[in-house]
């Protein structure tokens, strides 16, 4: 065996400003209002549809973070006016739809591959008796932090926003778990009483990115890569390599090799094409982007929002080393309290190149056989579990035969243990919207969910591949939790 194990770096993509139905930028109107989407036109289903798209083509849940006032349904921003340029005289009415409806029941659904994140309620700040302020979250015009009580009253607009679409906790809803700060309005304050970290993880978030640079006087964390916990909030930095939030059709300048940080900005005009015969290559070019990826030795891409986290928490706090070929030590002993503490630390994931006709044949850790599989673009992937602060051992083989059973890991769940015995296996995953999940295994007497937030929809065995198909469906938007029973 001459290639040995990889620990890459995450690679994903962060979209702002979807969620506006009306494009143009105001902020240069004689009474300024929202930059918006600096794109002169409404947007529709087909703009959600060529998200969605991207990310069935890569297996990829793409965060994509919204702005929800004008889906407002009721004007009920009118008693919030810090949230609107119309401050108390919001009038949102010509634009409620059923269209609006029907866009965010596809977003609901399509939840396996769009992970429907907070941006904002209106994006700018409107203070009485004063002009409209960048941003929303944070007073960078005056570098000072808006009144924590005005703040809470925004998330709780957004939120009721939700719940004007069904999206609430009666209905098995989650609050949004990751969160990108309006033109980077990040309100950093890890030690103080009250920090922008503080509001969102009392509302559910746990991951955020933002561009540490434009709050130096907050002194955030100051490497191109770094991050760190604000409260229970994980918030790691962005940079922006060239894709400006107004262009169409635009990927990112600086080459993929010399990006720093693992999450890339992007806004949602840079996924879509001036007219619809256009976007077929758009989609194209962003699939082929995140392919090249995934081809790279040092980086992959990341399924989910929790697994980037987890994997820069990984690539910071743990050493993994492999002294003997196919023996891989793991000492995840220095990996911090704060990252058991805000629940959201995933898998650890390695690669290796193969070449033609190989597989990873044999994988244990500690002893146990690790049973989860994915091959892509030339290269194994193995998901480890959410690591304890301890040393592991893991082995391996690279043989011409995978191994016999597996969960395969094409979707964009995550697998966080894989339990076998001889008549069948228990998989323990979180589970983004609805999605299949194959399992190489014997031909089974049942399958079950033992969660009632994760439903197996339906199933069917392929005697020929020796691969079962499990179609499941999470109850939360936000991602399910529960175990797969399968018996032979
Ligand atoms: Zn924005």
């Amino acid at each position: 065996m001459t290639e040995k194990i990889i620990f890459p770096r995450a690679f994903a993509f962060a979209v702002d400003d979807l969620g506006w139905v009306d494009g143009a930028d105001l902020s240069e109107k004689a009474v300024p209002g929202p930059y918006r989407t600096g794109v002169k036109r409404r947007f529709e289903l087909s703009d959600y549809q060529y998200m969605i798209d991207v990310g069935k083509a890569v297996g990829a849940r793409i965060q994509c973070l919204f702005i929800l006032s004008e889906m407002d349904r009721t004007n009920l921003l009118a008693r919030f006016p810090t949230t609107t340029h119309l401050r108390e005289k919001w009038d949102n009415s010509h634009r409620v739809s059923a269209e609006q409806e029907i866009i965010m029941q596809f977003v609901r659904d399509q939840s396996a591959y769009m992970e429907f994140g907070l941006h904002g309620t209106g994006h700018e700040y409107w203070a009485p008796g004063q002009p409209q302020k960048r941003a929303e979250w944070y007073n960078l015009a005056d570098k000072e932090p808006w009144p924590e009580a005005s703040l809470r009253e925004h998330i709780q607009c957004f939120k009721d926003i939700m719940a004007q679409y069904g999206f609430s906790p009666e209905n098995g809803h989650s609050f949004p778990e990751s969160f990108v700060p309006c033109a980077y309005s990040y309100f950093w304050n890890p030690t103080g009483s009250y920090s922008l970290g503080k509001l969102l993880s009392e509302a559910g978030v746990k991951y955020a990115n933002t561009d540490f640079s434009e709050i130096p006087e907050l002194s955030p964390p100051t490497e191109p890569n770094g991050g760190g916990f604000d409260f229970n909030t994980h918030v790691i930095n962005r940079i922006n390599y060239g894709n400006v939030w107004y262009s169409l059709a635009t990927l990112p300048k600086v080459p993929l090799a010399a990006q720093k940080t693992d999450i890339i900005e992007s806004h949602w005009p840079n996924w879509l094409a001036q007219d619809d015969p256009l976007q077929p290559a758009v989609t194209a070019q962003w699939i082929e982007y995140y392919k090249s990826a995934q081809r790279l030795p040092d980086r992959y891409i990341a399924k989910n929002t929790e697994q980037l986290h987890a994997q820069w928490l990984y690539n910071k706090h743990t050493v993994v080393t492999e002294h003997t070929p196919g023996v891989v030590t793991i000492d995840n002993t220095a990996m911090p309290e704060k990252a058991y503490a805000f629940k959201g630390l995933g898998n650890l994931v390695l690669k290796i190149k193969l070449a033609p006709g190989q597989h990873i044949s044999s994988v244990d850790l500690d002893g146990a056989p690790l049973a989860v599989a994915f091959e892509d673009e030339g290269y194994g992937f193995l998901y480890l579990p959410p690591l304890e602060r301890q040393v592991y051992t893991l082995r391996y083989a690279v043989g011409n035969q995978a191994t016999p059973v597996h969960v395969y890991n094409d979707g964009t769940f995550n697998v966080y243990w894989v339990e076998l015995s001889g008549q069948g296996l228990s998989a323990n995953l979180r589970v983004y919207g609805e999605q299949e999940i194959k399992i190489r295994c014997p031909k089974p007497l049942t399958v079950q969910s033992l969660e009632h937030a994760l439903a197996v929809v339906q199933y069917q065995y392929n005697e020929a591949s020796g691969y079962l198909h499990v179609t499941v469906k999470a109850a939360d938007m936000q991602g399910s939790t529960g175990d797969i029973l399968v018996r032979w």
